[in-house]
């Protein structure tokens, strides 16, 4: 890496942030094609969001991404949002259109194309249901709906989040049902809807363990995904497997997600190649 005078700054803005594989994805992908960028994790603490952002402006960075715990506070220190990251209510990149700083949500677009990648006809599966409701199943269900997916059960501890979340996704024009845990009716669902995706952290080397659905009611007619990357399979992975459906882990939509940020901010093609390649070398 050459840095010179016309070295392009991109940074994501977090906390915690040591973690993160987006400056590794992002720095590979700028070497790939020659770019004269450099990408930096930059740990911003909670009550310090306005100035990171008046700092981004000031300083001339490109453009970057936003992660945990600012995704649905920043919108309001930027100058505008895309309709997408709107519905969402988060954001996790940053772009610049002319002088304006944006606001965009890669991550449900992000899920969708690995997802697409597994099953071309995904969107018009007759439905999913999503366990969780927070800030990535908003991403991914508003994702699947603007896809044309049609029906959803979202499933969560806290109803009246996933009740906010049901009304997004209605005025989308999905039929959505929200759904406790204990529900009854929750194994009938899932074994009348094809998808099935874990959008919880339970699975998480930090909290292992599994959802607490019964995975006898999985067939080979399923699709199950995990958000989750950490491990690569996690033991919902395992028990889906097991039943004979295809599975799908997180590193899919963390690569994805990356690819469309990067082509925000750069507007070429990100080579997408090179940068699984240097995910898997660290995952
Ligand atoms: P979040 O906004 O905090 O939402 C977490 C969700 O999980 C909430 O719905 C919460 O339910 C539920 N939950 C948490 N602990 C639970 C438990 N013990 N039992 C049942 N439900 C529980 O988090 P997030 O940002 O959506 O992230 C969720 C997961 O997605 C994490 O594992 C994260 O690493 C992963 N992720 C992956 C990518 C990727 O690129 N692959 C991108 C983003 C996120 P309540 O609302 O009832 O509390």
């Amino acid at each position: 890496m050459q840095i010179n005078g016309q070295t392009k700054l991109y940074v994501i803005i977090g906390q915690p942030i040591g973690h993160t594989l987006s400056p590794a994805m992002h720095n590979a992908a700028f070497a790939a094609l020659g770019y004269n960028g450099v990408y930096l994790p930059c740990p911003v603490q909670e009550d310090s969001l306005a100035e990171a952002v008046s700092g981004i402006r000031a300083l001339g960075i490109r453009g970057g991404n936003v992660t945990i715990p600012f995704k649905e506070k920043i919108g309001r220190y930027l100058d505008g949002l895309t309709e997408q990251a709107r519905i969402i209510g988060a954001v996790n990149t940053l772009y610049w259109e002319q002088d304006r700083l944006i606001g965009a949500n890669t991550d449900g677009d992000g899920f969708l194309q690995a997802l697409l990648r597994l099953e071309p006809a995904a969107a018009a599966l007759p439905g999913a249901v999503v366990l969780g409701a927070g800030g990535s199943a908003r991403a991914v269900a508003v994702s699947l709906v603007q896809a044309g997916l049609k029906r959803l059960v979202l499933v969560n501890r806290k109803l009246d989040k996933a009740g906010k979340l049901a009304v997004v996704l209605r005025d989308l024009g999905a039929d959505v049902q929200v759904m406790a845990w204990n529900d009854p009716d929750l194994r009938k669902m899932i074994s009348q809807m094809p998808l099935l995706i874990n959008t919880t952290p339970l699975g998480m080397t930090a909290f292992p363990g599994s959802p607490p659905i019964d995975c006898e009611v999985l067939t080979p007619h399923h699709i199950v995904a995990d958000l989750i990357y950490r491990p690569a399979e996690t033991e919902f992975l395992q028990k889906a497997k097991s039943k004979g459906c295809r599975t799908m882990n997180g590193v899919g939509m963390l690569l994805e997600q990356g690819v469309l940020s990067f082509r925000l901010w750069i507007g070429r093609e990100a080579p997408a190649g090179v940068m699984a390649q240097e995910l898997a070398r660290w995952l």
